[in-house]
């Protein structure tokens, strides 16, 4: 690992321009953040350390959970903010802020309706699913469920406002005085060239390190074993600066894993088919898991599997479910998605035991009638029994993002140990602490971009307006 802490003392800085509020990354975060900041009157520029701005965000399935917002009324689902609170810090067993889950919970919904209404993001409800750990459907999301058309709406907007965001921008340094006061920062291009950019206030919106083989093994062994599939530019960075300023850092070792990535497609099969009525076997044909808990923790289910693997298996209605989503229809182009007519037909295409499979899937019958109690806890009786012809997909388990980040207060400043602020420092989206607790049970789907937009809104407003005093 470096030992460049990333710090440096504002005297060795050459600044060659400044801008009052400056963004570090340019993925829903960092976008949002500087949407905000604009709104909020400051002048504010992105730094991007890619050649697009595209960052963990554009791979993604987009989907924002928001409480008490107008399309949920539309559809006449009764939420508040409280009972969003409440699903996430169950979810993470209590063992996160309380005070950031309500802060974050009650922020969700104008989130949401100022991304559709003032920067026309095409954002509609998830009508068709509800996803785990979430008491009503919350999600809500673009026209194919994508973060490429997220990112792409954001980008729009905030080219329709004149921010500019500088590509190819790798933020190598924040200059930083005595008592901790962001100066500016430098940054790389790509002909090995720095340059140093004052500033009055700083967003960090550059993510976790998932993108750092080396931290991911010293912080989340557990996860070594599955497939990465997140942005490889993020390193850390952020998590870098903060402790070298005194930052805290909290839950370091908690991520969002996938039990679902179509094995040697890197093609997320969403968990809508699992809350469905879908299930998953191993190799040998045997459930191992109550694969319902959630995607997140399933991916060291999956990965403790032989050959890290497991089969998704399910029946033409559920295939006829997912085509909703981009990715699932990216499946079947992949030719990822396996269809019988017979479980000997699935188990000669699965190369599966036929008698282990065909008792499984009577134990699965015998669940969802309620003749039989499930093993691993889950509960099976509110879906409809799985007929033939069957379909099944090979995945793996998947590392997405880490949860692990900066302690941040409401607004997103980033907090010292004893719980003060540093001056001008700000941090949302995966570099900041996550709401899912310490480790990958905790992540509740949609707590990545519930974080990201609405930390990146609230960050970047306050920047500004501190840029302003
Ligand atoms: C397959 C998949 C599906 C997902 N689906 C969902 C979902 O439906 N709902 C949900 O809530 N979450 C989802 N997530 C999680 C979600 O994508 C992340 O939580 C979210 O995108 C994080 O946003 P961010 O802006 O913090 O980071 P990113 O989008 O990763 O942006 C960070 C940016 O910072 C840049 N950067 C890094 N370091 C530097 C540096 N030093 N200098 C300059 N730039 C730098 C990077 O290049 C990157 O562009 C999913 C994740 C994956 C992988």
């Amino acid at each position: 690992m470096t030992t460049d802490t990333g710090i440096l003392p504002p005297d060795l800085a050459h600044f060659s321009a400044a801008v009052a509020v400056l963004v570090v990354g340019g993925g829903g975060c960092g976008l949002t953040a500087a949407l905000a900041a604009s709104e909020a009157g400051a002048e504010v520029l992105v730094l991007e350390r890619d050649a697009s701005a595209l960052g963990t965000t554009a791979m993604s399935t987009g989907l924002i959970p928001a409480a008490g917002t107008r399309m949920q009324r539309e559809r006449g689902i009764a939420d508040t903010p409280e009972l969003f609170a409440r699903d996430i810090m169950g979810k993470a067993r209590g063992a996160t802020d309380p005070d950031i889950a309500v802060a974050l919970a009650s922020e969700s919904a104008s989130t949401v309706e100022w991304l559709v209404d003032t920067h026309r993001v095409p954002l509609t409800l998830v009508d068709s699913f509800l996803y785990p750990g979430h008491s009503v459907k919350r999600m809500h999301g673009s026209p194919n469920r994508t973060g490429a058309e997220l990112m792409g709406s954001l980008t729009a907007a905030v080219e329709r406002r004149g921010i500019d965001v500088l590509t190819e921008a790798l933020v190598t340094h924040l200059f930083a005085d005595a008592d901790a006061v962001i100066r500016g920062v430098r940054l790389r291009r790509p002909d090995g060239t720095d340059e140093d950019l004052a500033c009055k206030a700083v967003v960090l919106a550059c993510c976790g390190f998932a993108g750092n083989a080396e931290m991911v093994a010293q912080y989340i062994p557990e996860i070594v074993g599955a497939t990465f599939f997140g942005h490889p530019g993020n390193k850390g960075d952020a998590i870098r600066w903060g402790l070298a300023l005194g930052a805290a850092v909290r839950d370091i070792h908690s991520y969002q894993g996938h039990g679902g990535l179509a094995a040697g497609r890197g093609i997320p099969i969403l968990w809508p088919l699992i809350m469905e009525g879908g299930f998953q076997v191993n190799q040998a044909g045997q459930r191992f898991s109550n694969e319902s808990k959630g995607y997140s923790e399933q991916a060291v289910e999956v990965v403790a599997q032989p050959g890290h693997v497991a089969w998704d298996i399910y029946d033409q209605r559920l295939h006829q479910l997912m085509t909703e989503f981009d990715d699932y229809r990216d499946a079947i182009e992949a030719r990822a998605i396996v269809s019988a007519a017979t479980v000997a037909e699935l188990a000669a295409a699965t190369q599966m035991p036929l008698a282990a499979l065909t008792q499984t899937l009577r134990e699965v019958e015998a669940m969802v009638r309620g003749e039989r109690a499930c093993p691993f806890g889950r509960d099976f009786t509110a879906k409809p029994v799985l007929t033939a012809p069957y379909c099944a997909v090979k995945v793996t388990g998947a590392l997405f993002h880490t949860q692990g980040g900066l302690a941040v207060d409401a607004v997103g400043r980033v907090l010292r140990d004893d719980g003060t602020a540093l001056p001008n420092l700000y941090a949302g989206g995966g570099a900041a602490r996550g709401i899912s607790g310490p480790s990958s049970w905790g992540y509740m789907a949609g707590n990545g971009l519930l974080t990201a937009t609405t930390f990146g809104r609230l960050a970047g407003a306050a920047a500004a307006k501190q840029t302003q005093a």
